[in-house]
């Protein structure tokens, strides 16, 4: 009989799911020497946020086929130690989305119509009907930063309530928005577009501050904001400004960007109501997680293949070994793609040179789907549901093969949308993966760390320029490397920076003369 071992308090009904298909240990607050102990004869460790799965805890297994993660995030997971040993990385993205998306709009109305207040009102004897007065939804547009799992959840919810729905999410396809009856737009179009506005985003470094003294500007007086994604997203400096000020009407925050909020001014605000992280606090959330990885445990117990696996371990084979290097180039090329990008992909052509077009490559297809989907989803891209999330989001593949070509064994991807494409070559050389070729321009770039691209015309004394721009900011080159098609013509500078470009230094590139775009990609 298999055994199972569960490191953090899961609901009873996932326990029970367990209990049939295993002999099931429960044992909390361990010790990592305990549970390097209890875990050497384990085949499957069940887990929430709190037991940390390190490579030492790994490494410690003998039997070990499954982790499960009883909820989204797997940073307490060391997915890579995992894989190598053959484990398999279970979680359940999707049990909070509608318990969040419903405290959103219990936030809505509660802001809206001052609930928190007049309870509190209420409660201390007072009968005062005149201070709460409210405003109806009804009618009324609703803004949503991000489309995905919580954000669609959101928007049937408010499509219910009468209301107009517009979204930012610039990675979704215009047609998956509009056949939901939501109209995409520029966050700032939205910003002033909405009387409320509700954020359902990751936070990346993109996102962080997205809405900030310039969005909250663009907002109409009586725009109520709602924060249950991450605190982050919203710089609070400048939404404290601007409800002391009753520039907008209020806000509704489940998230801070400092958990607890000890001492943040906004709570002693009047105009802001607020929930301590309470988004997946509910008994089905919780019931959900715990038995959606029970399930896909048992499952993968079985031999049966299961849809929430966040990892894909490949034993050692000859074949995988050949194909390894080449998943690892797809990915990077998938990376590269959607941050230069940086908006919807809706079309990708994938060609295999060499004897790359005699090999099976559906792995290399799935990576350079995880990939370009992976810097702007939250969790769950991998390897095995990769072909799902593109298909649900309107990408459409196509493959070919090129036996006879300059570089041997490559590969080359167009990604495509938006009117804009691009298109990139690359191969292994000693081992390591290179770019050969972007839009076209001939290049040798290995894609690693923080690279800074900057599409500009060919005139003398560029390359000083760029260079004496970063120096004065302190910034190194450790490599560049210029393409051109012809003399005088468009052409392409990629740097290896030894750390990320702030904003500001990336507006003063891209107003340089002759400079067409210059863009911060991490590989
Ligand atoms: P998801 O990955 O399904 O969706 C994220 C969406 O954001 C995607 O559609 C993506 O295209 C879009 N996106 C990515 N970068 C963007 C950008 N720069 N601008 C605009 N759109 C962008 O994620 P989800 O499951 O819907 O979760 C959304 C958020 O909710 C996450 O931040 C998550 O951490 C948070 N969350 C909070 C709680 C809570 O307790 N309050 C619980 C669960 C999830």
């Amino acid at each position: 009989m298999s055994k199972i071992l569960i490191t953090d308090a899961l609901h009873e009904n996932a326990v029970d799911i367990l209990k049939a298909a295993g002999d099931v240990e429960v044992a909390t607050g361990l010790s990592v020497e305990e549970l390097k102990e209890k875990i050497k004869d384990a085949d499957v460790l069940v887990i929430r946020s709190g037991t940390k799965a390190t490579k030492e805890i790994i490494d410690a297994s003998e039997n070990l086929k499954v982790i499960a993660r009883a909820g989204v995030g797997v940073d307490n997971v060391d997915i890579n130690a995992a894989t190598e040993k053959g484990i398999i990385v279970l979680n359940a993205p999707d049990a909070s989305s509608i318990s969040v998306a419903e405290l959103l709009f219990g936030m809505m109305l509660s802001a809206v119509r001052n609930i928190p207040q007049a309870t509190a009102s209420l409660k201390r004897g007072e009968w005062d009907r005149k201070s709460f007065k409210g405003l109806e939804v009804y009618g009324k547009t609703l803004g949503i930063v991000g489309l995905g799992r919580i954000g669609q959840q959101v928007a049937k919810r408010a499509q219910a309530f009468g209301m107009q729905v517009v979204a930012y999410d610039p990675y979704i396809p215009e047609d998956v928005a509009n056949s939901l009856g939501i109209d995409l737009m520029s966050v700032n179009d939205l910003c002033e577009a909405s009387d409320f506005i509700t954020l359902h985003v990751p936070l990346t470094p993109k996102t962080k501050h997205m809405i900030g003294k310039e969005q909250l500007e663009l907002m109409k007086p009586n725009t109520i904001i709602m924060n249950c994604a991450r605190g982050g997203l919203i710089d609070e400096e400048a939404l404290y400004v601007a409800l002391k000020d009753n520039k907008i009407r209020g806000a509704a925050l489940d998230v801070f960007e400092q958990e607890p909020p000890k001492g943040n001014p906004l709570l002693e605000l009047d105009n802001v109501i607020g929930t301590p992280h309470q988004g997946a606090s509910t008994e089905e959330a919780q019931i959900s997680a715990g038995t959606i990885v029970a399930r896909q445990a048992i499952k993968i117990l079985k031999g049966e293949s299961a849809e929430n696996v966040v990892n894909l371990p490949m034993l050692p084979s000859e074949k995988m070994n050949k194909i390894k290097p080449y998943m690892i180039l797809a990915e990077k090329m998938g990376l590269m793609a959607i941050q230069l990008l940086d908006h919807t992909i809706d079309n990708i052509e994938i060609t295999y040179l060499g004897d790359l077009a005699t090999e099976k490559t559906e792995m290399i297809k799935r990576s350079f789907l995880r990939g370009i989907l992976s810097p702007i989803l939250l969790a769950g891209v991998n390897l095995v549901n990769a072909p799902v999330v593109a298909k649900n989001r309107n990408i459409k593949i196509s493959e070919g093969t090129m036996k006879e070509n300059q570089y041997g064994n490559a590969l080359k991807i167009v990604a495509k949308g938006n009117n804009d494409e691009i298109s990139i070559i690359g191969n292994i050389v000693d081992g390591e993966v290179v770019f050969r070729k972007i839009n076209g321009y001939d290049i040798d770039v290995k894609p690693e760390g923080d690279l800074c691209v900057i599409r500009h015309i060919d005139r003398p004394g560029m390359v000083g320029k760029v260079g004496v721009l970063l120096g004065e900011y302190g910034i190194n080159i450790a490599k560049m490397q210029v393409g051109r098609k012809e003399p005088g013509g468009h052409s392409i500078m990629i740097l290896d920076v030894d750390h990320t470009i702030s904003e500001d230094v990336m507006s003063k590139l891209k107003s340089m003369d002759n400079v067409r775009t210059a863009k911060m990609v991490t590989l």
